[in-house]
């Protein structure tokens, strides 16, 4: 049976690493203070901040319909070999992208009574209107993306059947990293027999950052884990950028596990700083959690509102 619990259970990602160095608060008000506001007798602040939480970008939903479908054109091509045309591809993502914009304009009500059900987007919600240059911008990036997975050397591999082997994706969600829930967003993960290698792939469609290696670390340490690996050197990690067709391919060494496991200890370190009893997950007062002074992270903040109250 459904319980209701007071406190949400404790989960480390590097997700929720970055939303804490981004702004006390706002890991405050997604981590916590959403907690129950899906439910009818949550609390006011509970459920503005849960409704806040599922407000999206045009980026951030571009990128995770593109996610979704790459998963979904590669299982269907395991299973039946048939590979979907490039103009099929695209007008699918066309139209996940103009309903999106349609719930964002004119359903406003029924997203929130069901923000997870309904899109919203923050340009949408915070300033009436998408800005012309994004939707350029959205425009070419659907105009490329498509076109740049099918011919990714990635898939290319993949369809090498006698050569590879794709693992499911569902595997490669969760992990127990130093005894802490770890979420993971692993892509797709395949074995290469000619090779002997084991390779772990991250589609990116924005711009490549100095996070990407340390993001592909933590899920080559999982990786080594899960299958008990002798070593790192099985393992070949790999960055596709849809938006340009190139990909980074790379192999790991010491100094990048040292630096995933020394984010982690000091990430977790803070984030049970901020807890008043560690065992129940149970967090300080709100008022405890610092807001950033830069000005400019409010203004992309989904819980600007909520800010401007509490
Ligand atoms: S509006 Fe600014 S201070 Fe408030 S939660 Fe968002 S980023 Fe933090």
């Amino acid at each position: 049976m459904f319980e209701v619990k007071a406190y949400p259970e404790y989960s480390w990602s590097l997700s929720r690493h970055k939303l804490l160095m981004e702004c006390n608060r706002k890991y405050a008000y997604n981590y916590y203070m959403s907690h129950n506001g899906w439910l009818r007798e949550g609390s006011e602040l509970a459920k503005s901040a849960y409704r806040l939480k599922n407000i999206t970008n045009v980026e951030m939903f571009f990128g995770s319909i593109i996610h979704e479908l790459i998963e979904k054109v590669v299982t269907e091509y395991l299973k039946t070999g048939v590979v979907p045309k490039e103009e099929t591809l695209t007008a699918h993502v066309s139209q996940r992208l103009n309903q999106g914009f349609t719930d964002s304009k004119t359903n406003r009500l029924q997203w929130e009574a069901k923000p997870k059900h309904f899109t919203m987007f923050h340009e949408v919600y915070y300033n009436g209107a998408i800005p012309e240059e994004k939707i350029e911008e959205i425009k070419y990036r659907l105009s490329v993306s498509m076109k740049n997975f099918l011919e990714s050397q990635t898939f290319k591999e993949i369809k090498d059947k006698n050569q590879t082997k794709v693992f499911e994706f569902e595997q490669f969600r969760t992990m127990v990293f130093h005894k802490t829930k770890t979420y993971i967003v692993m892509d797709m993960v395949y074995r290469d027999f000619k090779r002997g290698k084991w390779i772990i792939v991250d589609w990116k469609t924005g711009k490549s950052t100095d996070e990407d290696r340390e993001q592909l670390a933590l899920y080559a340490l999982y990786l080594k884990q899960k299958f008990n690996l002798e070593d790192f050197s099985e393992i070949e990690v790999r960055n596709e950028y849809l938006l340009n067709g190139t990909n980074a391919t790379y192999s790991l060494n010491e100094y990048d596990f040292l630096k995933v496991n020394h984010t982690f200890e000091l990430s977790n370190e803070k984030m049970f700083s901020l807890l008043e009893n560690v065992a129940k997950n149970q967090p300080v007062n709100l008022q405890e959690f610092e807001k950033t002074e830069h000005a400019w992270k409010c203004d992309r903040c989904n819980f600007k509102e909520l800010c401007e109250m509490y």
